[in-house]
């Protein structure tokens, strides 16, 4: 079983990149953002709980999202593998899912998707009114750097060599090319498709 965990900022491509991914592979995309965002969408008690803290650009409680992801992770079309988009997002959250993952024999594979601050801010304004995202406003977006710098940044530090590091500058295609060249497996599977 091979788990892809796609880390990034937000604006850096990533859930694009996540779900090419996992139609090339034939796996699960498994965003945490959309799964809350449906839960808002649909009233549901998670939708509620979790419906203004992500409007402000904060994270909902890393409890909450070890549930979501636990849960969708054991599902049956997850057997083979799996593509992590947006977990973790923090330490605590990175501890859980190695646990969630050595108790299910998966082998990690880790890629960065790398984008200087100025692009992100500019894609995001460039975003702003298509996607109808409430968290893409300019405090909300303004927020979710803060949180992605403190929270989510230091994820390097704690994968280290473990995490691959590919550039997200470029077309959806070059960033594709580079992401596949840095999962090995994934680029075994891809060929022999
Ligand atoms: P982006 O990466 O562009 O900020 P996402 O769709 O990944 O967007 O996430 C949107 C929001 O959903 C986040 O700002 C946060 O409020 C919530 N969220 C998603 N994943 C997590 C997570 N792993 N932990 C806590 N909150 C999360």
């Amino acid at each position: 079983m091979n788990a892809v965990i796609l880390l990034g900022a937000p604006g850096s491509g990533k859930g694009t990149q996540a779900a090419r991914l996992a139609e090339s592979l034939g796996m699960p995309h498994i965003s945490t953002g959309a799964i809350l965002r449906q839960a808002v969408t649909d009233g549901t008690e998670l939708g509620v709980a979790a419906r203004d803290i992500m409007a402000a650009g904060r994270l909902v409680s890393d409890e909450i999202v070890l549930g979501i992801v636990e849960a969708r992770v054991s599902a049956h079309d997850c057997r083979r593998g799996f593509i992590l988009d947006g977990y973790p997002r923090n330490r605590a959250q990175a501890r859980a899912l190695g646990e969630v993952l050595s108790r299910l024999g998966a082998t990690e594979w880790i890629a960065n998707i790398a984008v200087p601050a100025e692009e992100l801010a500019a894609r995001v304004r460039g975003r702003r009114g298509t996607d109808g995202r409430q968290d893409d406003s300019e405090e909300a977006f303004r927020r979710r750097l803060e949180v992605y710098e403190s929270e989510s940044l230091p994820l390097l530090d704690y994968y280290g060599d473990r995490a691959s590091n590919v550039s997200g500058l470029g077309s959806r295609d070059e960033v594709f090319g580079r992401l596949c060249a840095a999962l090995p497996f994934a680029t075994a599977q891809l060929v022999t498709q």
